[in-house]
């Protein structure tokens, strides 16, 4: 079945009929699909209806909009286990990780519909006499939302949904990976009775798709996840029209554990947060920095762990990791552990480096590295899959140094038992996400998500900034006497 772009309410498919196909990564015979190769003419009308449908929808009340929304989270959890396989067959991960995607999903949705409700403003004390002096929010317009692969449930959710409930359109484009999923989340959305125009899904390039969206202006605002070099350009091109933009990049983040950490815990969540997902979390652990009276426990068990991760078809119950998502991505992690090895890391005793097989799937084994030295590629770079570098260091100062030690800033972690080392991590790490005893990952729904330094810039997404970031501020003075 080919399936269709969805715009003014109608599945269509691109003009001149242009499609490109999806593989599932766990078997690269088996086509996924086939998904509207959009011309920039196709992104064009997607924008248009948007902009069209922008009047009629901020006019309905907030109650009108909840009902729609809570409607599509009703078939969102309804279709769970239809989801989950989308996801699966797409992306890799497992049909655990999946159904935690939408789990995720679910809740973020829940918290943003109700956030909705609350668009608060507020009233102030004013010098002149006889007058009512209060601010409002109020949506901005036609929005643009471009999605990445490795959450392509759950980061669409996080956009979308608070943008329509603050009274936006929205013309979304899906990663090119992960096309099938964004269709079944627009999917839900026209189930649910969106009106034509409010919600519009393009598939196809980032070029002819992608960059059309940032162009245009019309769109007022964009909301962005993927690379930090795509979204520096997301920045520039947004700039011509002073388009306001929410980018959340790449990362690099350091689990730091000290020699009084909790060893069992330390090691749980780093083996979690470095290979769930096959290391494909923005906000995955990629580098342990360990002081070195407990560095040599820590890798004898981060070692253990690895060595039982079972890799498979993420369709498998029995499978503990999938495989990455897609050729390109499986050819860039490869060249990573070939440059490590080649900078003299040391590929832990037990694991040798992966070789590229017959290119029937993108299965990779997990890999550690052990003996990594600061300025490595491997400890300056994202790379976006399962390979963990573990660093030994001498002190806590250390280790907070190297730890900030990068051009990107998203999330980290600190394992001790002590209070003021875990204070001082919280007061010096640079990112946007910091946690102490918990995996680098961790994040609930009411609070921000978002990355600094390299790792994003704008508002961040979800808590009370996914509703702030799509509306644009109104201050108001009424005398009335
Ligand atoms: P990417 O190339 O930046 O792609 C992300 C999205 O942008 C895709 O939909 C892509 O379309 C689109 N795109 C590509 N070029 C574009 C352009 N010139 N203008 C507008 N849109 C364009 O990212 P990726 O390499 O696929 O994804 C992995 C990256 O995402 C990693 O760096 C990861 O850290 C980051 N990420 C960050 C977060 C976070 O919240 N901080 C979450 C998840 C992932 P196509 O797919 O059609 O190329
Ligand atoms: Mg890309």
């Amino acid at each position: 079945m080919q399936a269709c772009n969805y715009i003014q309410g109608q599945w269509k498919r691109a003009s001149g009929q242009k499609a490109f196909e999806q593989r599932n990564p766990a078997n690269l015979a088996e086509v996924t699909g086939q998904y509207a190769d959009s011309s920039r003419e196709d992104t064009l009308e997607a924008i248009a209806a948007a902009h069209a449908a922008f009047g009629p929808w901020r006019a309905k009340s907030t109650f009108e909009r909840q009902t729609i929304l809570k409607r599509a989270l009703q078939l969102i959890i309804d279709r769970r286990d239809q989801i989950a396989t989308v996801i699966t067959k797409e992306n890799g991960k497992t049909l655990a990780e999946s159904k935690g995607e939408i789990d995720s999903a679910i809740k973020e949705m829940d918290f943003q519909i109700a956030e909705g409700m609350r668009m608060l403003g507020k009233t102030v004390p004013v010098e002149i006499g006889g007058t009512l002096a209060y601010s409002t929010r109020e949506p901005r317009g036609a929005v643009g939302v471009i999605a990445p692969w490795n959450f392509p449930f759950n980061v669409p959710v996080r956009k979308c949904v608070p943008a329509l409930m603050a009274g936006n359109t929205v013309v979304f484009k899906p990663a090119s990976l992960t096309p099938g999923v964004g269709i079944v989340l627009t999917q839900a959305l026209h189930d649910a009775g969106i009106p034509a125009g409010v919600f519009n899904c393009a598939t196809g390039s980032g070029r002819n798709v992608g960059s059309v969206i940032v162009g245009d202006p019309r769109i007022k605002a964009i909301s962005f996840t993927g690379s930090t070099p795509v979204g520096k350009g997301i920045q520039k091109l947004a700039a011509e029209n002073l388009t306001p933009c929410q980018l959340e990049l790449g990362g690099k983040n350091p689990s730091i554990v000290l020699d009084d950490a909790d060893l069992d815990l330390a090691v749980a969540a780093i083996a979690r947060a470095a290979y769930a997902c096959a290391g494909q979390w923005c906000t995955s652990t990629s580098r342990v920095i360990a002081t070195k009276g407990i560095a040599p426990a820590l890798i004898a068990r981060l070692t253990a762990e690895v060595a039982k991760i079972r890799v498979g078809d993420g369709m498998d119950p029995s499978t503990g990791m999938g495989p990455v998502c897609g050729t390109e991505q499986k050819r860039i992690i490869l060249d990573y552990i070939e440059k490590g090895v080649a900078e003299g890391a040391r590929l832990h005793p037990g694991m040798e480096v992966p070789q590229e097989d017959s290119g029937k799937n993108c299965y990779l084994k997990p890999v550690l590295f052990t003996e990594v030295t600061p300025r490595m590629t491997i400890a300056q770079e994202e790379i976006f899959g399962p390979v963990l570098s573990v660093m030994t260091v001498d002190t806590f100062e250390e280790a907070m140094a190297l730890a900030n030690d990068v051009p990107f800033g998203l999330a980290s972690s600190i394992f001790t038992r002590s209070l003021g080392h875990a204070l001082t991590f919280m007061e010096k790490t640079d990112v946007g996400l910091a946690h102490v005893n918990i995996m680098s990952s961790y994040k609930e729904p009411q609070l921000e998500f978002g990355g600094v330094k390299e790792s994003g810039a704008g508002l961040p997404e979800a808590g009370t900034s996914g509703i702030h970031f799509f509306t644009e501020h109104k201050v108001c003075y009424v005398k009335y006497r």
